[in-house]
């Protein structure tokens, strides 16, 4: 790969040995090289002066430097030992930590807002790792196959498990579109810019497994009427008696599917 860093920040690319192709591809490291996606990204976020930012794998940091002169304060985890280590040199600022780990296992503080652009590879687990801790909204960068399911409308192809499950913690918008030619090495797919918005929803979900069963069965069987992809899971309830059940699940909303969750609950 050449390198477009200037001067210093070549250091980012001088890794030891150890850092093969495999290893860099296993860590999603895609590093977005153009200023001006980087400059809407953060602005995107609105940050206050009060706020605490996490930022997950900052590698190079072109969103860092950014968000490490705003708000109170920024927590950044990176796994890559090497960008840590040149990362932790360049910002030494007292209100910004630059944490060596995976974000997976280490403990997330409480914060305002998330800012990142993250491994794809792990989009999935991390979001429901988020979802754990508290915090007030994100702008997140998703490869963006991943952002449409993430955002997409009841009743189509996109609209899947994920839209549901995220839809109980979090309201999306995709932002805007980036360019694969905006990062270095290139990856094979776009990328989509969300914003997710900490909100609880507006209808109940009485039992969370239960609700996880019922939309799991839905999506496993997408092209079977409701009764039919329920009956794989819930085989000895009577599930002519709840609505909906000519139809396929993929045409309810989150609010339907939970309600008749709660109704499959009641029957349990
Ligand atoms: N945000 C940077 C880098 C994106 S590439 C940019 O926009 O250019 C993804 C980054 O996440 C890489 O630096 C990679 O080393 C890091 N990373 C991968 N898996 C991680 C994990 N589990 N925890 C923390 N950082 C991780």
């Amino acid at each position: 790969m050449t390198s477009p860093l200037q001067g210093e920040d070549r250091r980012f690319d001088s890794a030891p040995a150890h850092q093969s192709y495999k290893r860099r591809k296993a860590l999603g490291q895609n590093f977005l090289v153009d200023e001006k996606i980087a400059q809407r990204i953060v602005d995107a976020a609105e940050i206050k002066d009060d706020e605490d930012i996490l930022e997950i794998g900052p590698g190079r940091g072109i969103l860092t430097e950014k968000l490490a002169q705003m708000g109170k304060s920024l927590v950044a985890v990176e796994k890559d030992k090497w960008l840590f280590t040149v990362l932790n040199q360049k910002l030494r600022r007292e209100n910004v930590e630059i944490i060596e780990g995976d974000i997976m296992k280490v403990d997330i503080p409480d914060i305002d807002v998330i800012v990142s652009n993250i491994p794809y590879s792990i989009s999935s687990p991390l979001l429901f790792h988020l979802f754990e801790t508290k915090w007030d909204r994100a702008v997140i960068m998703f490869q963006e196959e991943f952002a449409n399911r993430l955002t997409a409308e009841h009743g189509t192809k996109q609209y899947g498990r994920l839209t549901v499950m995220a839809s109980v913690h979090v309201k999306c918008k995709k932002l805007f579109r980036v360019s694969r030619n905006m990062f270095l090495p290139q990856p094979r797919v776009h990328s989509v810019v969300v914003e997710l918005k900490r909100e609880a929803p507006n209808y109940e979900v009485k039992d969370v497994k239960i609700f996880d069963e019922v939309v799991r069965a839905i999506f496993t069987h997408r092209r079977k009427t409701l009764k039919n992809a329920l009956k794989t899971r819930f085989e000895n309830l009577e599930l002519d008696k709840l609505p909906f059940m000519e139809l396929r699940g993929e045409v309810l909303n989150p609010e339907e599917i939970a309600n008749l969750a709660n109704e499959i609950t009641k029957l349990i």
